[in-house]
């Protein structure tokens, strides 16, 4: 189980990471990690979600004195999907570090369900969001551990159920010790695809209404592109998801895609109405086959009309 694995050590590990500079690795550590470095006012009351729906509303954000986010506001609906798309650096991934509470705001408010999520339990916030990274982090140990991260008390069926959901259950079966299997720092001894699924197994196992979602830039060969994409459609059934989108194919399918540019929302709506306006920031960047400076803008069956 995870205790098993010294927590020192662990944390250790994480800091590294850290000190790489990895966000993702920053995010991480920090989602899972149960006890918040701050605590909570003494009367704060626990998030209570009912349909999960997320509103940004006149956020303002900065890591230094620079605004990195400008007046941010938009909803994200209740067990819809919302697609982040516009160029790199324009704070599609800030935007998805707030919800959290990673950092404060400068001005403005985040809501879940009406609630401030700055007057809430940080616990009973990350409770309710599961976060896959773009980049998944693996840790030293079985793969049964790897997924059960997601949630401690997590029983052996549920990760197995976890694990056939996110079409992983197959290839870890075919490991010589199944579950059971070690898997090296870094997830090494797997190739990227079932990096990725094993990461989505632990998001799904998690049970949260929020899914974070910062999708992979990096290529996978077809095969394994095919059952991320089948795991990721799984983790996101049913739940409020907020994706960093890089696949023309996750922007097309989103209810509702969110454009960003320099901090600011340039402009919203859906893959139809967006490219209708031939002057706005989506066309020219759909035009382009650009909407997140991907490889996989450009694969085949993945091009914009
Ligand atoms: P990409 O598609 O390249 O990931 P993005 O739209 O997600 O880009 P962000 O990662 O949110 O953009 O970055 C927005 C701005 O904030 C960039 O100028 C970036 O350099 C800066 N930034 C991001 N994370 C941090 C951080 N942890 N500390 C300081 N500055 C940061």
């Amino acid at each position: 189980v995870l205790l098993a694995y010294d927590p020192a050590k662990r944390l250790a590990k994480l800091q590294v990471q850290l000190e790489r500079a990895t966000t993702n690795a920053r995010m991480l550590y920090e989602v899972l990690d149960t006890t918040p470095r701050q605590p909570d006012r003494a009367d704060a009351p626990k998030l209570s979600v009912s349909d999960a729906t997320v509103r940004f509303e006149d956020v303002t954000f900065g890591y230094s004195e620079e605004d990195t986010l400008k007046s941010v506001s938009f909803t994200a609906e209740g067990g819809k999907t919302t697609a982040l798309v516009g160029p790199s650096g324009a704070g599609k991934t800030t935007i998805i570090s707030l919800l959290p509470r990673f950092y404060d705001l400068r001005s403005g408010v985040i809501t879940i369900d009406g609630q401030d999520i700055a007057g809430v339990t940080k616990s009973s916030l990350r409770a309710q969001i599961a976060y896959v990274t773009q980049r998944p982090y693996l840790f030293e140990g079985t793969i049964a551990d790897n997924i059960r991260y997601g949630r401690p008390e997590a029983k052996d069926d549920e990760i197995i159920e976890a694990a056939k959901l996110s079409h992983a259950h197959d290839f870890i079966m075919a490991q010589p010790l199944g579950y059971e299997t070690p898997i090296g720092e870094g997830g090494s001894s797997l190739s990227g695809g079932q990096q990725q699924r094993i990461s989505i197994a632990r998001a799904i196992i998690r049970q949260a209404p929020i899914l974070l979602l910062d999708e992979a830039t990096s290529a996978l060969d077809a095969e394994s592109e095919s059952f991320v994409q089948k795991a990721l459609e799984e983790a996101m059934r049913g739940r409020t998801v907020i994706v960093v989108a890089h696949r023309l194919s996750t922007v097309r399918n989103a209810d509702k895609i969110v454009v960003m540019q320099d901090g600011t929302i340039a402009e919203e709506g859906t893959h139809d109405t967006l490219v209708a306006d031939e002057d706005g920031l989506y066309a020219h960047l759909s035009r382009l086959q650009w909407l997140g400076g991907t490889e996989e803008q450009t694969t085949e069956g993945d091009q914009p009309e």
